[in-house]
């Protein structure tokens, strides 16, 4: 069952295409993430779905019905949606309770009272009810706005990078605060956002957005462990590149040899790894089976190491070719500048594009014996 559907969405500005044929389905009770970098039209799209902005083309369905096409167009306020941002901007000269009762239409007040009241005890702020916002933290404005959104049950909510304003601790608290409420309202949720971390802990599907189109979704461990290409495996961590081209239907790296059947000799060809995903061992011999899954330890020479708190940052430059690779380790590993160590890779954590303008491959990564990852 869908209750949100975008179908086909264009905006223009002018020359600028903002929103290039974007469609997306959510279910009751799905989290959306839009994750993309500044200007890649999250935020536009999110309008559009709203109604407080009209699309050049395509449509806007709630529940299956039609929203907003090139004929017909509903204003917010018709569609049964909430709307939370970064700007949340409560009533100031209201008391929390009545800027929860504000939007709640159809009910005496007496009613309108006892849903404000019940809302406010979903996001734990019903001791707070005849407060003004000025005398509320910033994590409790944003709860009091997360119920105000809510009170009306909307179908559908529409959230623009709505925890962006609170520090780290306190966002953490309120987003889970959110997701919990959001979940038992069984609203379809979008949520638009530039952090991966807030994407990967809210969304139950992310879909990565480039240039105004959706280049990639799907469930966070799945958007995470299958990116489509570099820059969508870029959009979560810092990456290691290590090049290699293709000869006899292989690449060989100094971290072993990979099987490239789909790829033409001569291709260049990128293998991406994430920091986490490299090993470090201090002795060459420590691992004497230099296993199928970790292929070959090649050398080099720490860099700088430092420790970040639950993890440690080692970078490292390698013998054969002076690149600079970055480790990350759990925990205490500080080894000194000069320190000789030895790289591998986690094979099964490792992606390989051909480069720009060459045929993908798919699923390339074959042990030397012959194995799957
Ligand atoms: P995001 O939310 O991903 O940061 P936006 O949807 O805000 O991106 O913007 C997408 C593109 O559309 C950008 O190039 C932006 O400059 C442009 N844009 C957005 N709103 C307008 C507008 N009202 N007028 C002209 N250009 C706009």
């Amino acid at each position: 069952m869908t209750r949100l559907a975008l179908d086909g969405l264009l905006k223009s500005y002018g020359d600028t295409l903002a929103v290039r044929d974007v469609s997306l389905d959510i279910a009751p009770g799905e989290v959306v993430c839009l994750l993309g970098p500044s200007g890649c039209g999250k935020s536009t799209t999110l309008r559009i779905a709203a109604g407080v902005e009209r699309q050049s083309g395509g449509r806007v369905l709630i529940d299956g019905d039609v929203v907003s096409d090139a004929e017909r167009h509903e204003p917010p306020e018709k569609r049964s949606i909430g709307l939370m941002f970064q700007d949340f901007a409560l009533f100031p000269h209201l008391r929390v309770l009545d800027n929860v009762a504000f939007g709640l239409t159809g009910h005496n007040r007496g009613e309108r009272m006892r849903i404000a009241g019940e809302y406010l005890d979903r996001v734990d702020m019903a001791d707070h009810a005849e407060k003004y916002p000025h005398e509320l933290s910033g994590g409790e404005q944003q709860r009091v706005a997360l119920a105000r959104a809510l009170a009306p049950k909307p179908r559908v909510m529409l959230m623009d990078e709505p925890f962006s304003g609170l520090d780290n601790r306190l966002r953490d608290e309120v987003r889970d605060a959110a997701l919990s409420v959001l979940k038992q309202e069984e609203a379809a949720v979008l949520l638009v956002t530039h952090d991966p971390e807030e994407a990967l802990r809210m969304a139950d599907r992310i879909a990565l957005m480039r240039d105004g189109k959706i280049e990639q979704i799907g469930a966070p461990y799945h958007i995470y462990n299958n990116p489509k290409d570099r820059a969508a495996a870029a959009f979560f961590s810092d990456l290691n590149v290590i090049h290699g081209v293709v000869r006899s239907r292989q690449t060989d790296t100094p971290f072993g040899l990979f099987l490239t059947p789909g790829l033409v000799d001569d291709a260049d060809v990128e293998i991406i790894v994430r920091p986490q995903h490299l090993r470090i061992d201090l002795d060459e011999g420590q691992r004497p089976e230099s296993s199928a899954r970790t292929g070959v330890a090649a050398p080099g020479t720490v860099q700088r190491a430092r420790f970040m708190g639950s993890e440690s940052l080692i970078e490292v430059t390698m013998d054969h070719d002076g690149s600079v690779l970055r480790a990350t380790v759990p925990g205490v590993f500080t080894p000194a500048t000069g320190e000789r160590v030895w790289l591998s890779l986690k094979r099964e954590s490792c992606h390989l594009f051909p480069c720009a303008a060459q045929s993908k491959v798919r699923s390339p990564f074959v042990h030397e014996d012959g194995t799957p990852p």
